[in-house]
């Protein structure tokens, strides 16, 4: 989903500024390289990785530890995805969206300017009765419902949640 065509970073499916481009865990650690280069004053514990080991998961680990250009590159990373999220859901207008994958993982520091972005993208019915929420089978969410899928077509599993399930969260 494009979100930044103009001036986006080249996403691996061949356009610019996909969210995918902006907000995920590779995302994350090229633009820490980009802002660690291009700013090379601000003080920040990322300075002390080699570009080659400078991950989305180190990024976010020096975020949560508090480093604020760690912050700043989540805060956008997550701004990005809110802003996309908030055009799927002004067209679905679902419950919830469950966010999954490594990146939300790392918690507060992209959760909530993730949450603000969403909100502030979002038209007004849907940013009141949307709620995003974290995988709560985390980064193994895909694999592990795709093996679910694979065991219920298999008939070895039921379906795997009922409606009451769901409205409590799931687990
Ligand atoms: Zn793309």
């Amino acid at each position: 989903m494009v979100v930044k065509p103009d001036d986006g970073p080249l996403c691996t499916c061949g356009k610019r500024g996909c969210v995918e481009s902006l907000a995920s865990g590779d995302a994350i650690g090229s633009r820490a390289r980009e802002r660690l280069t291009s700013d090379v004053t601000t003080p920040s514990s990322l300075r002390e990785f080699a570009p080659d080991q400078l991950t989305g998961k180190a990024v976010g680990e020096a975020a949560v530890a508090g480093d604020a250009l760690a912050q700043e590159v989540v805060t956008e990373a997550a701004r990005w995805l809110g802003l996309g999220i908030a055009g799927v859901a002004n067209v679905l207008d679902p419950d919830v969206v469950v966010v999954g994958g490594g990146v939300p993982e790392m918690g507060v520091p992209f959760m909530r300017p993730l949450e603000e972005a969403f909100r502030a993208y979002a038209t007004p019915s849907v940013a009141k009765d949307t709620r995003l929420a974290p995988a709560q089978l985390g980064y193994d969410a895909g694999v592990i419902g795709a093996a679910a899928a694979a065991f219920v077509a298999l008939g070895v599993l039921g379906p795997a949640l009922n409606q009451e399930d769901v409205s409590d969260g799931g687990s």
